[in-house]
């Protein structure tokens, strides 16, 4: 037989891994189940996992376990592993967008992010997304993976080593729809707060949705001590579902019905993001239409002026507009903040992250 070349080794070993089970998307408990299922002493659960946790990606660095469990490992799993294909960093703040390459050839950005309380980690939760927001890049390329709860956690692995330092806060806000990969989302909720792993705390984190109405009842019921975002964009159901197609579908009195609920339940607050667009919806009367909505409710409004994305038509409001639209909600005691926009000029803002689809 010819030398096999590393394109083909890789193939391979891709085609191989597809037999076998993702254990890196496996919580404690059920990568103990595998264990018995082999004939293994449950309690090395807690040890595979660690070591996965700490970006190793290969059973033969496990030293604390047996020659004899490495190998069974090896036949019967795999260990998850993101290629990083690219780092840009942003030269005004330091801000880092990654491309991250998944198995399935297609490619996902994530964005490391550097706030005066710490640092910060935004992973995407598809590649792609087929919510088809008006103004954001994300839903360009339509959607093309659901990715697993180990490629949502090895974006936070990844960025954890190469940034070498540790990652405070995790918000599940790049490429995708989180709410509509709703299982493993949570799988890898489970995964990035086991004490074993990465130990991360709920409150640590926040999963950002354009608004599926049955997903955040669930997600107060599996997960109420995780941060609950909210884009909302628009101050009525007009100009919100002209921008967002799923405002047609779960109009916004329900959203925020659901909304008042959550943070009841939860006793958290909600924050809802909200662009604003040039002329669209920034103006005065769309401040006082916004702030009667959501009046008397646990939340927060977070302002974004509008990041350019080129395919799109939409302008950002100026800053005049946008403190004069904060200071009407603030007038109306509704807590609001303009968020300062980091790493711009790397396209690596809210809205700029987009589906690549590489050459396999
Ligand atoms: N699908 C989820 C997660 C994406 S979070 C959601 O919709 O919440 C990314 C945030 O950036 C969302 O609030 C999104 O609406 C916002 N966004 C999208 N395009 C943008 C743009 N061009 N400028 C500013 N924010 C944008």
């Amino acid at each position: 037989m010819a030398l096999e070349t590393a394109a083909e080794k890789d193939r391979r070993s891709r085609r191989e891994d597809r037999m076998k089970a993702d254990i890196k998307s496996m919580p404690v408990t059920e990568l103990a189940q595998l264990l018995a299922d082999i004939g293994e002493q449950k309690y090395r659960a807690s040890q595979i996992f660690e070591w996965m946790s700490k970006g190793v990606y290969d059973f033969e660095e496990m030293t604390n376990l047996s020659k004899n469990l490495r190998e069974k490992l090896g036949d019967v799993a795999f260990i998850e592993r993101l290629t990083m294909e690219k780092v840009q960093i942003s030269a005004k703040d330091g801000t880092r967008k990654y491309l991250f390459r998944l198995k399935s050839g297609n490619a996902i950005e994530s964005v490391f992010l550097k706030y005066h309380y710490g640092n910060s980690v935004c992973i995407s939760s598809q590649a792609g997304c087929r919510m088809g927001c008006a103004f954001c890049a994300s839903a360009i390329g339509g959607m093309a993976d659901n990715l697993s709860p180990a490629e949502m956690l090895d974006q936070v692995i990844a960025i954890g080593l190469d940034v070498g330092g540790r990652i405070g806060n995790v918000v599940v806000m790049g490429t995708g729809e989180p709410f509509d990969n709703y299982e493993n989302l949570c799988r890898f909720l489970t995964l990035i707060h086991d004490k074993a792993g990465l130990n991360m705390s709920l409150r640590a984190i926040t999963v950002s949705t354009c608004g599926i109405i049955s997903k955040i009842e669930d997600f107060g019921r599996d997960f109420p001590q995780v941060n609950l975002a909210i884009s909302l964009h628009g101050p009525n159901d007009e100009i919100r579902s002209r921008l967002m197609p799923i405002n047609r579908k779960y109009p916004m009195g329900e959203l925020l019905k659901a909304c008042r609920k959550h943070a009841a339940d939860t006793g958290r607050r909600i924050t809802f993001e909200y662009a604003l667009i040039n002329g669209l919806n920034d103006s005065p009367s769309h401040a006082e239409e916004l702030a009667q909505k959501l009046r008397h409710m646990l939340c927060h409004v977070n302002l974004i002026p509008l990041n350019p994305v080129s395919e799109r038509e939409y302008a950002a409001s100026g800053r005049q507009t946008a403190e004069a639209f904060a200071k009407i909600l603030e007038g109306k005691g509704i807590q609001t903040t303009i968020r300062r926009e980091l790493g711009t000029d790397i396209d690596g803002a809210c809205g700029q992250l987009r589906l690549k689809t590489l050459e396999k």
